[in-house]
């Protein structure tokens, strides 16, 4: 899962006073996005009851906190972000975490994936990689290279694009790819840096697995569910079968 969020807030936002003060793609950073990110949070968040079910919302905290003290000692630069983390009802999300550790959970799809703490730790887990390893820059990068005159044109309009044009979003489906398959792999090792037993980490795929209607269908930017909970079991294995340690 990646940037849900933009795919739902983009309706009627593509203003001209809004491309006016847009910077060009040209001028695409890691900062840009961050702030991009922090404003979409910041909507989806008012558009939300959050965080009404105080148990939940304790344990999604409690184990999001424990990834992110991780993140922050393997990621050192997201030790500055200004992580936050929400629940909410809405059975449209599922979870996301947005550029600068902007996390939102949905209780419907922990619920419906009847999750317990490991495998909502390796939920978690995949999507602040997404986050720390910059995916939502390095998806913007990629479509500049494609297509160089992206960098002319107002950085909302590629955001946009994105999400929305669908030449752009099959040129990229192989970088989603990619990033979907390292978002598994080192949320997996981020999870199990921060304590968690692999084998029980990789429940999650089993899950998603069990409750996909199709697990063996993969697509242009979404490894199989198949795929995915066998990758998991290989990689559980190895960090068994070797014996590492987690690091302290
Ligand atoms: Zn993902």
């Amino acid at each position: 899962m990646r940037r849900a969020s933009n795919r739902l807030r983009w309706a009627g936002l593509l203003t001209l006073a809004l491309l006016a003060a847009s910077p060009q793609a040209a001028e695409l950073t890691q900062q840009l996005v961050e702030a991009r990110a922090a404003k979409l949070y910041a909507e989806r968040l008012n558009d939300h009851v959050l965080d009404a079910d105080a148990r939940f919302t304790t344990r999604v905290t409690t184990i999001a906190a424990s990834l992110i003290a991780r993140a922050r000692r393997d990621y050192p630069e997201t030790a500055g972000w200004n992580w936050e983390v929400h629940t909410t009802d809405d059975p449209d999300q599922n979870a996301d975490c947005m550029a600068g550790g902007k996390i939102l959970v949905s209780k419907a799809y922990v619920q419906r994936l009847e999750l317990v703490d490991a495998e909502l730790a390796m939920l978690l887990a995949h999507e602040i990689e997404h986050a720390a390893l910059h995916h939502n820059l390095k998806e913007y990068q990629q479509a500049l290279r494609l297509d160089p005159r992206w960098a002319e044109r107002p950085f909302l309009e590629l955001e946009h694009a994105v999400d929305h044009d669908d030449a752009l979003i099959d040129q990229l489906a192989a970088t989603n790819y990619e990033q979907e398959v390292e978002a598994d792999r080192e949320g997996m090792q981020l999870a199990w840096r921060a304590g968690w037993p692999p084998e029980r980490l990789a429940g999650y795929f089993r899950k998603m697995f069990r409750e996909s209607a199709s697990p063996r269908r993969s697509k242009p930017d979404y490894p199989s569910p198949l795929m995915r909970w066998q990758a998991a079991r290989t990689l559980a294995a190895a960090l068994q079968k070797n014996q590492v340690q987690a690091p302290d």
